[in-house]
């Protein structure tokens, strides 16, 4: 019996285990899943938690609806991987699992201790975040209550999970505070390490022009070194300060702290691996998936989902002594809610940045691609049910995992 080990069971993990336990042999391959939490939680529906729009349980299911009959799910956290020796040590019991193939898939977390001042006594009073459960949840009790002043939304460093939530928070928290009728009283400031709003032109021209518009501030270039909770500032390495009121901050994403004890990591615990196959370079037996990899591309739910599409192919063909088809380009497509009942979609990849046009059909989408629309925003409220009953089960959807310049403007059509 051959052994795969996948370790993770949150988006990419899942959808791994899914798709491989169709494709590979039971009576050939024994296929395990390990995860430390019972709790699978929906991450994008994070963002609507602040504002009142989901509630807790509208974002959480247990891991194990979603884990395939024919893999056993082992629930404890990673000690450590040993990859000279093919095998993993859980915390519970102390338990080695030896395996011939590893799929590595621990996500990324927040890390506020990283940041001085951060974590100290103001951490969910008047600091807060909302990239955990627990932390939107506070943040949504802590909203229903504030009257108003500055409210900051920083970035420390970059990579982050989902790079466009902090604008997104921000539009939300402009509609939301309308609605409420208290905007006047709210002044919106984004402070950032970017030199834009975003990373890629014409994007970043669009979203800029719309924070502009909806009257939000924002800080470009801001690296931030040290918090002061009481005096209510954030401080940046040349001193320069901003005051708020509220600080909702988007701490440092680092990979989960196994990656570090089993050396396999670079200084913000990703690994390294190979762009187009997700295999490591060190160990031709590991591979790793979703956010954990060291991508130079968005750590996002939809990238997971077209990299494990093309892995699970390419795995299929690797065990069986074929080559690595170097299929993956990067492709990630993403809706960015705008307040209001509107939204948009970007979809991009390694070496194409998001264009305005059409999405998924060329010329009637119906999905706008750089462009405000209700249909997109209603595309986002609809990908919750999509997350849960398609793309975790690992069913194929009618997205194409590479990306397609059909229905994409290039900037010289505009
Ligand atoms: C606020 C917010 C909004 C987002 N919005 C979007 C969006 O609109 N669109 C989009 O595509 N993506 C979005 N994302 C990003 C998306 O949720 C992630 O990119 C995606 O979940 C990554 O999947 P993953 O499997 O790599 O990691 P995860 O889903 O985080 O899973 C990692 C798993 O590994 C487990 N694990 C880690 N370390 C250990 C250990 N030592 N022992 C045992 N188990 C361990 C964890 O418990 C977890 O279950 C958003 C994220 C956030 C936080």
């Amino acid at each position: 019996m051959k052994k795969l080990v996948v370790l993770g069971a949150g988006t990419a993990g899942t959808m791994v285990v899914n798709r491989l336990r169709k494709l590979l042999d039971a009576n050939e391959w024994q296929v395990t899943i390990v995860d430390q939490d019972e709790t699978h939680y929906y991450q994008p529906g994070f963002l609507f938690l602040p504002f009142g729009t989901y509630q807790g349980k509208d974002v959480i299911k247990p891991k194990r609806d979603f884990i395939p009959s024919g893999v056993e799910l082992i629930v404890s956290p990673i000690d450590v991987i040993d990859a000279e020796n093919n095998s993993v040590t859980l915390v519970k019991d102390q338990r080695v699992l030896t395996y011939d193939f590893l799929v590595i898939a621990t996500g990324a977390q927040i890390r506020p201790d990283q940041t001085p001042g951060l974590l100290e006594h103001e951490w969910h009073k008047t600091i807060h975040d909302f990239y955990t459960f627990d932390g939107a949840l506070t943040l949504a009790r802590h909203l229903e209550q504030w009257q108003g002043g500055r409210l900051v939304v920083n970035v420390v460093e970059n990579p982050i999970k989902c790079p466009v939530a902090p604008l997104e928070f921000l539009m939300l928290a402009d509609f939301y505070f309308q609605d409420r009728g208290i905007r006047d009283r709210v002044e919106l400031v984004y402070t950032t390490p970017l030199p834009g709003a975003f990373t890629k032109p014409v994007c970043n021209r669009e979203l800029s022009g719309m924070l502009q518009a909806k009257g939000i501030q924002v800080v470009p270039e801001f690296q931030i070194e040290r918090v002061d909770p009481d005096a209510k500032k954030i401080v940046a390495y040349d001193e320069t300060a901003i005051g708020y009121d509220l600080l909702v901050t988007v701490p440092m994403n680092m990979g989960d702290e196994c990656i570090a004890r089993s050396g396999l990591g670079d200084e913000s615990n990703f690994i390294p691996v190979d762009k187009h196959t997700f295999v490591s370079p060190k160990h031709a037996n590991i591979f790793v998936l979703g956010d954990a990899a060291a991508l130079p591309t968005s750590k996002a739910g939809s990238v997971a989902h077209f990299a494990v599409e093309c892995f699970a192919e390419n795995f299929v063909r690797y065990i069986q002594g074929s080559e690595l088809d170097p299929s993956f380009d990067g492709h990630t497509n993403c809706f960015i809610e705008s307040g209001f009942g509107k939204g948009l979609l970007i979809d991009f990849n390694y070496d194409t940045e998001p264009l305005p046009g059409r999405f998924p059909l060329p010329g009637i989408g119906p999905f706008a691609l750089l462009q405000e629309s209700r249909l997109n925003h209603l595309g986002k409220l609809a990908f919750r049910w999509m997350y849960w009953n398609i793309l975790l089960k690992g069913r194929n959807t009618l997205l194409p995992a590479r990306m397609s310049m059909a229905g994409k403007m290039t900037p010289h059509q505009n």
